[in-house]
């Protein structure tokens, strides 16, 4: 089959779909390796269509009441929970993951539309009356204009809905490019905010890659950009837009450790562990990929992990009883494939070895099953590098200050879990962690819509974390106004403005 005869995944710009492009992409659907799709890319040309598009429609949304734009949240949170199952499929389609990973995806996304819906709350401003003899002040929080979303592919509609739901409720318009391996789950979330009442222009999306992001990086037009992605290019996503004067927040990789006490109820750490490693095939940028157990707490918990890998169903994500997907795409299993051979070499102890997996009648999938290496330590590959597969390796420390203080030297800073029946151990652990996100006998302890997700250190790149309080402060700016009536003219004053 050639490309050229597959169905387009189109932009969506202005209202309208578009499907005509000078490059395409190919999706393939990773449970049987096929290529299904093909996706428009965008150029500089198309990105300046957009932010032309996004700039009319910032006009007329920004201008609408909080009450329309909050209805217009309502109605797509009612569309999206109609139709929650539609877009899981799609997800698991073209991601991989299972159905109910993918309805959890939904779910999670759908709670920021819910804190959305209540934004005009968190854009009251405050006022003081008498600041001085005869004048006021009040504070307001205005949209910035046209915000940009450019997110990964674990997470095809949750990541773009820490974003949008909160940019749009606070009066912007929004452009999202959307990952080009799974790129359809942000159409039919553009259709219902269209069917929601939202303005032509209000939300577009733009398929691509490189040329697309530099080109909404570097344009005049928009005023801020949200990422979500691979550390390396959050790290160019904030330099380059920061230089052109945009607001960002750049959230990146991770490396999420749990440390496991002593004390700790070995069952509940490795159920809790390994489904937190081995979830979406470790493509979670809050799995755990990396178990730290202190003094006797290692040869139990080994063996446990053991137990819990050997149960583990991999199979197609669609297929009722599948526990875990393939791979995204096929450069995504090499690349997990090496960095086992990677850790082998350098000495690690492979413990369960996922490489050989096959699935019946699904031979060409993107299949990895889980992996565990025990005894890893700090200086091999396999600890520094971000594996993104289902990969979990095992460290040993002798007290608790031994691997906090790993935790804490690690370049990543999204999130940590410890497993302890000990409150002090605990609260200890909360204090002086260095991460933006800890569990305590949770393992990926992602935080509600109405709190701010985001890590610290080189997870995330910028000031702001995304949803929650945080989000409201990205996506609007502040203005103090202070405002006087006088009744009569006083003479001029050539003294520094002193209110009194
Ligand atoms: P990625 O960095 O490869 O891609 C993310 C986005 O950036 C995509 O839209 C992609 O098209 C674009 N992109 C890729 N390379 C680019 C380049 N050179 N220049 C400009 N744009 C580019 O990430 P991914 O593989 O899609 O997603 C997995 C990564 O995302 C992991 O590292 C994971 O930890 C991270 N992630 C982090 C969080 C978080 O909250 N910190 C959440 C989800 C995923």
């Amino acid at each position: 089959m050639t490309t050229t005869a597959l169905e387009t995944v189109a932009h969506w710009i202005g209202g309208e779909r578009l499907h005509e492009a000078s490059r395409y992409g190919e999706v393939t659907d990773p449970a049987t390796g096929a290529v299904t799709r093909r996706v428009a890319f965008a150029s500089a040309a198309d990105v300046d269509r957009a932010v032309a598009a996004a700039t009319a429609g910032f006009e007329a949304w920004s201008a609408q009441s909080l009450t329309r734009r909050a209805n217009v949240m309502f109605k797509f949170r009612e569309l999206l929970a109609a139709n929650a199952a539609e877009l899981a499929r799609v997800i698991t389609a073209e991601h991989g993951k299972t159905t109910d990973d993918a309805r959890g995806e939904v779910q999670r996304g759908l709670e920021v539309v819910e804190f959305a819906c209540g934004a005009a709350h968190l854009l009251k401003g405050e006022a003081s009356e008498a600041v001085a003899t005869g004048v006021d002040s009040h504070s307001l929080r205005q949209p910035l204009g046209v915000s940009v979303g450019i997110t990964p592919f674990n997470f095809p509609a949750m990541v773009p809905m820490w974003m949008f739901p909160l940019a749009l409720a606070c009066g912007n318009a929004f452009i999202l490019k959307p990952s080009e391996k799974d790129p359809s789950a942000s159409l039919l979330m553009a259709d219902w905010l269209a069917e929601a009442g939202l303005p032509d222009g209000a939300f577009n999306v733009v398929h691509g890659d490189r040329e697309a992001v530099e080109a909404l990086l570097t344009h005049p037009g928009v005023a801020s950009v949200s990422f979500v992605g691979s550390t390396p290019v959050a790290r160019f996503i904030y330099e380059t837009a920061t230089s052109h004067g945009k607001r960002v927040q750049a959230l990146g990789g991770a490396k999420n450790h749990a440390v496991v006490m002593p004390d700790a109820d070995v069952d509940i750490a490795a159920d809790a562990i390994a489904s937190a490693a081995y979830g979406s095939a470790g493509q979670r940028c809050m799995a755990i990929s990396a178990a730290v157990a202190v003094g006797p707490a290692g040869d139990a918990l080994a063996e446990a992990l053991e137990a819990r890998v050997d149960a583990v169903r991999v199979g197609p994500g669609a297929e009722e009883g599948s526990q875990m997907g393939p791979l995204v795409t096929g450069a995504a299993r090499e690349r997990v494939l090496g960095a086992i051979e990677a850790g082998v070499g350098e000495g690690a102890e492979l413990r369960r070895d996922g490489r050989d997996v096959s699935v019946p009648g699904h031979e060409d999938g993107f299949w990895v099953g889980p992996t565990l290496f025990d005894r890893v330590t700090p200086e091999m590959s396999v600890y520094r590098d971000e594996i993104f597969g289902p990969v979990l390796i095992l460290l040993r420390a002798s007290t608790f200050e031994e691997a906090l203080d790993l935790v804490n030297r690690n370049p990543y800073g999204n999130g940590a879990a410890i497993f302890t029946t000990d409150g002090r151990t605990a609260r200890e652990f909360e204090q002086r962690v260095q991460v933006g996100m800890v569990g305590v006998n949770v393992p990926i302890p992602v935080p509600m819509a109405y709190y701010s997700f985001g890590g610290w250190k080189q997870s995330l790149f910028g000031d702001l974390h995304v949803h929650g309080r945080e989000g409201v402060l990205f996506y609007t700016r502040g203005k103090v106004v202070t405002e006087r009536w006088p009744d009569q003219a006083r003479g001029a004053d050539y003294g520094f403005p002193a209110h009194k």
